[in-house]
């Protein structure tokens, strides 16, 4: 049983998607009372209800284990939330803005000022939403404008780095606690609502590193990590294309170079690119808030990791049209009359996250080419539908397969990593892959009469 929350601060959550929703069942499940907010009724409904609107392993279990201790509550109501919350984490939307580059902040704004308003005493609004360098200061103001002077209300900045699909370990264990602020108050606070984390690394021997820093280092922490983590996607995508022109396979190459520590071989997997609601949205608005800086010429080179990105998904259709032996025009290829299963929606496995999915923007082109394309995913139809409704989804991978002239597998889920190719084989009208995630395992395929094509190796590999 964790231990009782009395001694602490109370915790409210301001946006319940993937963040928000995550963070106020764990602080919950982490013996802290808290209450989760958003704007969204039918969202509420569901996580009061004990249904997790997402798919997020473990997460569903938790919540109604924490429904049912009383520490845990949903609402759409600013007062209730302003009367409870002694910390108020701010989680909401910050989408790429309509214009392409800069960040959206009208959600953070409408969420600030909804709550400011409603304050009657003295409480800590604590940003977590991934923002521009800036906003804290910017929030700042918001509450000035809008709580009663009197009260002293003040802002922190601490970024999060959960991975959807780990979300709930993440949250539990993560690797670093970031703070942003600007009092002793306010990292008293910070260090109250985050004390559940830390005793529990304790009772595991564990540490979790805190940094404590500035408002402007606090909020570049969280996009200079994105920005490293896309660089090192996009230079082994990089390394995979030159291996196809030079015919090496990067896969080696990476295994290779990964025994360097100094290196490393995590997330150093050619494939198909990243995708998702922050990678992509966050390396343009990094790039556009360094540019008002004045500094864009020190992040040109993330223009050049998002074109890289974005040629892995020009590469599948090209890849497509080859093992189709269709013509490639400057319109793009020609698939009409061609069935192409598409094994994958989200943009990773573990999630039904389909925001920017390399292997949805992928399904969408080969379907304009004329390609009859069946997709199939384990976890994100009903996103994907609804994201690109103009392809076919099909309720198993057998049902997409069936006839298929070629699969293209673009989201490393286990059930495509350990399908049999042989059972697989007997279904489809040829036996051509596409391996968009270097997941498969090759000589299995091609022993089973599979013509297989990955990324960044050499053809018939
Ligand atoms: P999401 O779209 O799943 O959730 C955002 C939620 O905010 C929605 O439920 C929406 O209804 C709600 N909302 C909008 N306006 C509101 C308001 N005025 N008051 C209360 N709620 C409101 O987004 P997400 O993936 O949870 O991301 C939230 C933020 O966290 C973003 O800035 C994102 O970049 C950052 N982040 C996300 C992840 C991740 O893995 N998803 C990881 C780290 C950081």
């Amino acid at each position: 049983t964790p231990p009782s929350g009395a001694h602490r601060p109370r915790l409210t959550f301001l946006g319940t998607g993937y963040l928000g929703a995550t963070y106020a069942i764990c602080f919950a499940e982490l013996g802290y009372e808290v209450i989760g907010f958003d704007v969204d009724e039918a969202k509420i409904a569901k996580l009061a209800g004990g249904e997790v609107p997402f798919h997020e392993a473990g997460l569903d279990e938790l919540l109604r284990k924490n429904l049912a201790s009383g520490r845990l509550r949903f609402s759409t109501d600013y007062a209730e939330v302003a009367e409870f919350g002694d910390v108020h984490f701010i989680c909401v939307g910050t989408p790429q803005r309509a214009d392409g580059m800069g960040a959206d902040l009208r959600y953070v704004e409408a969420a600030v000022s909804g709550l400011a308003r409603h304050l009657t005493r003295k409480a800590l609004i604590v940003g977590k939403s991934t923002v521009p360098v800036g906003t804290a200061e910017w929030v700042e103001q918001l509450v000035a404008k809008h709580a009663p002077s009197e009260l002293g209300v003040e802002v922190a900045w601490s970024p999060e780095f959960l991975q959807e699909g780990h979300a709930v370990e993440d949250v539990l264990r993560p690797n670093r606690i970031v703070v942003g602020v600007r009092s002793e108050w306010a990292a008293a606070m910070l260090d109250a609502a985050h004390e559940g984390v830390v005793t529990l690394a304790a009772t595991e021997d564990r540490e979790v590193p805190v940094v404590v820093t500035d408002f402007a280092t606090a909020e570049l922490v969280k996009v200079a990590a994105n920005a490293f983590l896309a660089t090192k996607i996009s230079f082994i995508n990089a390394m995979a294309e030159v291996c196809e022109a030079a015919g090496g396979d990067v896969t080696n190459l990476a295994r290779a170079i990964g025994y360097d520590p100094r290196i490393g071989n995590r997330f150093l997997r050619a494939g198909l690119g990243f995708g998702g609601g922050c990678l992509p949205k966050d390396i343009r608005a990094f790039q556009a808030r360094a540019q008002e800086l004045g500094a864009g010429e020190a992040l040109r080179f993330l223009h050049e990791v998002d074109l890289i990105n974005q040629r892995r998904r020009s590469r599948v259709v090209r890849l497509a049209a080859d093992m189709l032996d269709r013509g490639y025009g400057p319109a793009g290829p020609e698939l009409a009359g061609a069935r192409v299963a598409v094994l994958g929606a989200t943009f990773k496995p573990d999630s039904d996250d389909v925001r920017d999915s390399p292997a949805l923007a992928v399904a969408a082109t080969l379907g304009k080419a004329g390609a009859d394309v069946r997709v199939y995913d384990p976890q994100g139809i009903d996103n994907a539908r609804r994201a690109l409704p103009d392809v076919t989804y099909e309720a198993t991978m057998a049902d997409a397969v069936r006839g298929a002239d070629l699969v293209c597998v673009l989201t490393e889920w286990a059930e495509f990593r350990t399908a049999d190719p042989a059972a697989l084989g007997e279904l489809v009208s040829g036996r051509r892959v596409i391996d968009g995630r270097n997941c498969l395992e090759a000589a299995e395929w091609i022993r089973a009469g599979w013509q297989y094509r990955g990324m960044g190796r050499p053809d018939g590999e």
